[in-house]
């Protein structure tokens, strides 16, 4: 089943306790599609860059087969440019800057041959922008999931909350998930959450792993203990494109599936912080990648008799 995503690609500037790399690389729909092309081929791509995103970039996309139709290429202007710092426990950081150059007045249109795709990720971006992609789809699609951060929250609260209405699934991180639900509890916190729009809430934890909300419903995947951690960016949207790359692949959107989605989401998220920027993940084998999901298997998989 196809599978549309918008979001940033952009270009960052990341400090980790371990060094610095300057203008590589990254944005939510970046990580989103190239996590997402280990399931399928022909992710559709709606974004916008400016002229100083270099040519050999776009060849990330196009060497795993990611349709970048709906990649709009701004002449004369910037792109997205974020910078974060990590501090030492490398799951949490600071944003240091972020400059919405192209974005400013980004109008994202969907290809016409996009507009029946039937799972749609609306990755971190303007909330009004991701309302805007929702209302050029042709029909609804069988599932809708969203990502949004702090960034959003604090300068466009009210329209977080009117495209949270519209969506199936919300990612979002621990601390993202109490700025919206105004709980410290994470359990309160996803009640609340579940009670504004989406039927599905998934809450990253970082290197504590990942926990999925639907009704009465509770699932929890860790996160892979690794020995090097050298960049989180990315790994959040790693791991929506692994989580819905695995549902649209295999068109099945029960709770059991989305189980499994959580590990293999949290699986090619694993990756994505081993290397800076999207370099772990370009440079990934589906070998590897296989190896590291039966890892998650065995970590996870134990018997147990109740008497
Ligand atoms: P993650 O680590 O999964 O939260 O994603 C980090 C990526 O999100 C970076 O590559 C940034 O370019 C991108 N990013 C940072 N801030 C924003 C924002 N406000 N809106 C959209 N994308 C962002």
């Amino acid at each position: 089943m196809s599978l549309l995503v918008v979001g940033t690609v952009a270009l960052d500037t990341i400090e980790t306790p371990f060094g610095k790399a300057e203008r590589i690389i990254g944005g939510s729909a970046t990580h989103f599609s190239l996590a997402a092309s280990f399931f399928k081929n022909n992710i559709q791509l709606v974004s916008v860059i400016g002229e100083d995103f270099p040519t050999a970039g776009i060849k990330n996309f196009t060497d795993r087969n990611i349709d970048i139709k709906g990649l709009q290429v701004k002449k004369g202007e910037k792109s997205f440019f974020w910078a974060g710092r990590y501090h030492n426990d490398m799951n949490t950081r600071d944003t240091l800057d972020t400059q919405l150059n192209v974005l400013a007045d980004f109008d994202p249109i969907v290809p016409e041959e996009y507009r029946n795709t039937e799972y749609l990720m609306l990755g971190n971006l303007m909330p009004k922008l991701q309302m805007k992609v929702l209302d050029q789809m042709n029909k609804r699609p069988k599932l809708v999931m969203l990502d949004t951060m702090n960034f959003w929250m604090d300068i466009a609260w009210d329209d977080v909350i009117e495209v949270l209405k519209r969506v199936d699934v919300l990612t979002v991180n621990d601390e993202e998930a109490r700025q919206l639900s105004k709980e410290y509890s994470l359990v309160k916190a996803a009640r609340k959450i579940l009670t504004m729009g989406p039927q599905y809430l998934i809450i990253k934890k970082g290197e504590n792993g990942a926990l999925l909300f639907h009704k009465d419903e509770l699932f929890f995947a860790p996160a892979l203990p690794l020995e090097e951690v050298f960049d989180p960016t990315g790994a959040g949207d790693s791991f929506a494109g692994g989580f819905i790359g695995h549902l649209s692949s295999t068109d099945d959107i029960s709770f059991a599936n989305m189980k499994r989605a959580v590990i293999y989401g949290s699986a090619i998220a694993s990756f994505c912080v081993e290397k800076f920027g999207i370099d772990r993940v370009v440079s990934l084998s589906n070998d590897e990648f296989k190896n590291r999901v039966s890892q998650f298997v065995s970590l996870v998989q134990f018997d147990i008799t109740l008497s």
